[in-house]
């Protein structure tokens, strides 16, 4: 039997647990509602997953609440939380297989991909978080003499994430991490179509022993239990990963409860910028090409967008037709699949939405660019060239393997093209002068921006954006100031 028919016999006999997972155990919705869980590769129902609502996330947010107050979690000895973290990330570095094929079921992603980037990633910022338990410092200020300040970080109480399912797993993951680790409680919503990664992280969570109710997993629908877990007035914080439209809704609900805090991560139009000084075109042209094709696109920092200075357009599109040429699309299941399908129809229906404006503003179908239909949710990775910068294909988040090329007269033209979006998460820029793209990538509007490269990311440097992409910041040690709040104590010494 090859490779690929064993993980797709895999799949086809998964039975995963798909109930809430509550104070510690796995529960059925309290209307005993389920939703259908069907799978982007083959359309077979993978599980009903419970639907959950306002009752369950009630429920879920008062047993964090009581394992917080209690200090079960929040006051053990640093040195033993670490040791339940590192045992937590050894779990899920075991049942590395079993999480990648939950996560290659839900998501359609590439199997080889789940395995060797999804399970590992999560794993290690689990135990890079566990780590950082007992190795932070609080502060005595220096305050005049007579009196001592001491600057302690308290954890936050009950913070909710909720989670989209591009990445859910890594997503959840940059969660999870400092939140668990500064001593909260968590109550994660993961997305309707991608529930089972999460509850799984969290029955391993029990099982290296975190306290019940530290970590709780309510699936369901965004304007169910999504929006009773933003509104909900014991919940100090919402980590919010995902679309804009959804989180403005997050402000707004907090708005309109409790005032709780808002970390939001959204998307992004991310720029790759080639100046015409670039020495190695053919290493520009796949790096490219990894930036947007990787996951199908359905990546918040894709490098969707190039902007190509004057003189290396044809040279670069030569590499890059070479590289999409040689670029294994297919079967998520085949090991050597690079990129499959896209999630679901839906996601599908709105690539295709896009491919429709292709020519109504004069744009070059340079590859791909066909839209597909009925249960065919694999999309060719496409590039389209002359896209005008305030079209909307140079302008919108598609979400899909599409990639616009457009034009720069020269370098101030390049910059201002590269920061003419609402959005401001990633950018790239490829030049062999050091000097120049230093002063180029400072101007870059980004969270994060790479110099002749992209995508090096690593649980140690923050990651999130400016404008519209939101100005939350996942991973590094900066995310344990997000998930706790600095009390000053004053003692008079006199
Ligand atoms: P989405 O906003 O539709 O859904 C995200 C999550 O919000 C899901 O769990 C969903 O159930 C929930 N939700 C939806 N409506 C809700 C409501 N009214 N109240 C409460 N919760 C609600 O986004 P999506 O389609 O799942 O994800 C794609 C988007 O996420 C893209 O825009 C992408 O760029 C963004 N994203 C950003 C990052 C980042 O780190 N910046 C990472 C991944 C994805």
């Amino acid at each position: 039997m090859s490779e690929t028919n064993a993980w797709q016999i895999r799949a086809v006999e998964l039975q995963p647990q798909s109930k809430a997972f509550i104070d510690g155990e796995y529960v059925d919705a309290a209307s005993g509602k389920t939703f259908d869980n069907f799978s982007p590769h083959d359309g077979h129902l993978i599980s009903k997953v419970a639907a959950g609502e306002t009752e369950d996330i009630n429920r879920a947010v008062a047993c964090a609440k009581k394992t917080f107050d209690d200090g079960t979690w929040r006051d053990m000895n640093p040195r033993d939380k670490k040791i339940i973290m590192l045992r937590w990330a050894e779990l899920l570095g075991e049942h590395r297989e079993e999480l990648a094929l939950l996560e290659a079921v839900d998501t359609g992603r590439p199997i080889s991909d789940a395995l060797n980037v999804d399970a590992p990633n999560s794993m290690q910022v689990i135990q890079w978080y566990g780590e950082t338990i007992d190795k932070t410092y609080d502060e005595v200020a220096p305050v005049p003499g007579g009196a001592l300040a001491l600057v302690t970080r308290e954890p936050l109480g009950v913070v909710g994430a909720i989670v989209p399912w591009n990445y859910p797993m890594i997503i959840t993951s940059w969660k999870l991490g400092p939140a668990i680790a500064m001593g909260n409680s968590i109550v994660v919503k993961p997305a309707e179509n991608s529930s089972l990664s999460a509850l799984k992280m969290a029955e391993l969570a029990v099982a290296a022993g975190l306290p019940n109710g530290v970590f709780n997993v309510v699936p369901g629908f965004g304007a169910e239990a999504g929006q009773a877990l933003a509104r909900h007035m014991d919940v100090a914080k919402i980590a919010f990963t995902g679309s804009g439209a959804t989180g403005r809704k997050m402000m707004q609900y907090a708005a309109e409860s409790n005032m709780k805090q808002v970390c939001l991560e959204l998307g992004g139009k991310s720029a790759q910028v080639i100046l015409s000084d670039c020495s190695d075109l053919e290493k520009a042209a796949i790096t490219i090409g990894w930036a947007i094709y990787y996951n199908a696109g359905q990546t918040c920092n894709a490098g969707s967008r190039i902007i190509v200075e004057r003189g290396v357009k044809e040279e670069l599109f030569a590499h890059l037709n070479k590289f999409l040429e040689s670029f294994v699309v297919g079967d998520q299941f085949d090991p050597n699949t690079q990129m499959a399908g896209l999630v679901s129809k839906v996601q599908r229906d709105r690539v295709n939405s896009y491919l429709d404006l292709i020519g109504q503003e004069g744009e070059k179908l340079i590859f791909g660019g066909q839209k597909t239909s009925g249960d065919n949710l694999l999309i060719q990775p496409t590039l389209i060239d002359e896209v005008k910068p305030d079209s909307r294909l140079a302008q919108e988040e598609i979400f899909g393997p599409v990639l616009v090329a457009i034009d720069a007269k020269d370098e101030v033209d390049a910059l201002r093209i590269a920061n003419g979006t609402e959005y401001g998460l990633a950018a790239s820029v490829w030049s062999s002068n050091i000097t120049r793209a230093h002063k180029f990538a400072r101007k870059l509007r980004a969270g994060t921006v790479w110099i002749n490269t992209f995508d090096m990311l690593d649980v140690v440097t923050p990651f999130g954006g400016f404008g519209a992409s939101g100005g939350g910041r996942d991973k590094s040690l900066h995310a344990l100031d997000d998930y706790s709040g600095l009390k000053t104590t004053w003692v008079d010494l006199n």
